[in-house]
C-alpha cells in the first residue's frame, strides 16, 4: 500500500576524533605536536588563521581503550543489542591508531573486545524473558574484492538482496557464538587467514578494510519459566515470528593516505581510496538527513554497509590522527573526511 507512511528512520553519527602520543620514533627524530586541543576543537598551532574543527569527542594524547570506548563505542553497542544496526569504525591514516583503537594490546584491550564482552554483559543484565541468538562473520576487502576470512576458499562471492535480509553476502560463513571466547578465536582464526603467503603482509594489511560483522536476533522466551535455560541459544527453534534483527558492524579501515608512488600501487590506492571516498559520501548523505538517494552501489564497503544503514542506525566514525609535524598535512585531510561525515 502506497499511501501507508513509512517510520521517519533514527539515523545518528557521532564523531571522535583520537589524537594519539607522539611516539617513540617521532620523539627520537624530534617530532612536535602541531595542534591544539580546546575542549571539542582542534587546530593548527603556529599558524597565523588556522582553520578550527569541531567534532562530538576529542581523544587527545590518551592511551586509554576504555576511555574510548565510553565515548565512543558503548551506546551504539548497546543499541545494536536493542535492535537498531550499528556501525563503529575507525578512519586514518597508517600508523594513527587505528589498529590500536579497535583490536588494541594485551594491556589495553580496544573496541572490538570490549565491544564483544559488553554484547554477552548486556544479555546476562537483561531481566526481562528474552533469549538471544549472535552469529559473527569476519570480512575483509581488498582491491574491491570481499574475501571471506572465516572461509578463505568461498570464491564468487557477491551480494544479494531480499526483502527480509535486505542486501547480503553470498556465499558468507557466519558462525553461531555463544560467548566472548568465541568471537575473540574467530577473528584469530580470521587474522591468520589474512596471511596470503606473501611477504609484504604490512603493505597489504594497510591497504584493506576488515569488518567484523556481528548478527544479533532476539525474541520473546519460549523456554519454560519453571525450568529456564540459558538465555543465548545456539540455534531459534520453530516460528521466526517476533524476531528483532541488527547488525553491529565494527571496522578496521585501511589506510587514507595517498597512495605510494609507483603505478602498481597508484593502482591500488585508487581502490581504497573509491571505498573511503564513497563511505564519506554515503555517510555525509545520511547525516544531512535529506532523503533521496544514497550511492551505496559505489564501493564494496558501502554494499556491505548498506542494510546496516538502510535502517534505524547508529554510526560512530573514530578519526585517528597523528599528532607530529611530519602527519600535519595528512591529519588535516583526515580531519576534513571527518569534518564531511559529522
Ligand atoms: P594503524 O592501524 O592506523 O596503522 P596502529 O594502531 O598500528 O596504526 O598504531 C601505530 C603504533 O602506534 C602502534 O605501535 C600502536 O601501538 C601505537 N599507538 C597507536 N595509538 C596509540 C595510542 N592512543 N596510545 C598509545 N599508543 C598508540
Ligand atoms: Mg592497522
Amino acid at each position: 500500500n502506497s499511501t501507508r507512511q513509512k517510520a521517519p528512520l533514527k539515523q545518528e553519527t557521532l564523531v571522535t576524533i583520537r589524537l594519539r602520543p607522539l611516539s617513540d620514533s617521532e620523539l627520537e627524530r624530534n617530532q612536535k605536536n602541531a595542534w591544539l586541543i580546546n575542549q571539542n576543537s582542534i587546530s593548527q598551532q603556529n599558524k597565523y588563521d588556522p582553520a578550527v574543527f569541531s567534532f562530538d569527542n576529542i581523544n587527545a594524547f590518551s592511551e586509554d581503550n576504555r576511555l574510548l570506548y565510553s565515548q565512543a563505542a558503548k551506546n551504539t553497542v548497546w543499541s545494536a543489542m536493542e535492535g537498531i544496526n550499528g556501525v563503529v569504525l575507525a578512519y586514518g591514516q597508517t600508523a594513527s591508531g587505528k589498529t590500536y583503537s579497535m583490536m588494541g594490546v594485551d594491556e589495553q584491550p580496544g573496541i572490538i573486545p570490549q565491544a564483544v564482552d559488553d554484547v554477552f554483559s548486556y544479555i546476562r543484565e537483561q531481566t526481562g524473558d528474552k533469549e538471544y541468538l549472535l552469529r559473527a562473520a569476519y570480512i575483509e576487502i581488498y582491491n574491491e574484492t570481499i574475501r571471506d576470512l572465516l572461509s578463505p576458499d568461498n570464491t564468487d562471492i557477491r551480494f544479494l538482496e531480499d526483502r527480509r535480509r535486505g542486501v547480503y553476502i553470498s556465499p558468507l560463513k557466519e558462525e553461531i557464538v555463544t560467548s566472548p571466547k568465541q568471537v575473540m578465536r574467530i577473528i584469530q582464526r580470521g587474522e591468520s587467514n589474512r596471511h596470503f603467503g606473501t611477504t609484504d603482509y604490512n603493505i597489504k594489511s594497510s591497504r584493506s578494510h576488515t569488518i567484523l560483522q556481528i548478527i544479533i536476533e532476539s525474541r520473546d522466551s519460549t523456554s519454560n519459566p519453571i525450568t529456564p535455560s540459558s538465555p543465548i541459544k545456539s540455534s531459534f527453534k520453530s516460528s521466526r515470528v517476533g524476531v528483532t534483527i541488527s547488525q553491529l558492524n565494527l571496522i578496521d579501515l585501511a589506510g587514507s593516505e595517498k597512495a605510494a608512488s609507483d603505478i602498481d600501487r597508484r593502482k591500488e590506492g585508487a581502490f581504497i581510496n573509491k571505498s573511503l571516498l564513497s563511505l564519506g559520501n554515503v555517510i555525509s548523505k545520511i547525516t544531512e538527513d535529506k532523503g533521496g538517494h544514497i550511492p551505496f552501489r559505489d564501493s564494496k564497503l558501502t554494499r556491505v554497509l548498506q542494510t546496516s544503514l538502510s535502517g534505524n542506525s547508529k554510526i560512530s566514525v573514530i578519526c585517528t590522527v597523528s599528532p607530529a609535524n611530519v602527519n600535519e598535512e595528512e591529519t588535516l585531510n583526515t580531519l576534513k573526511f571527518a569534518q564531511r561525515v559529522k
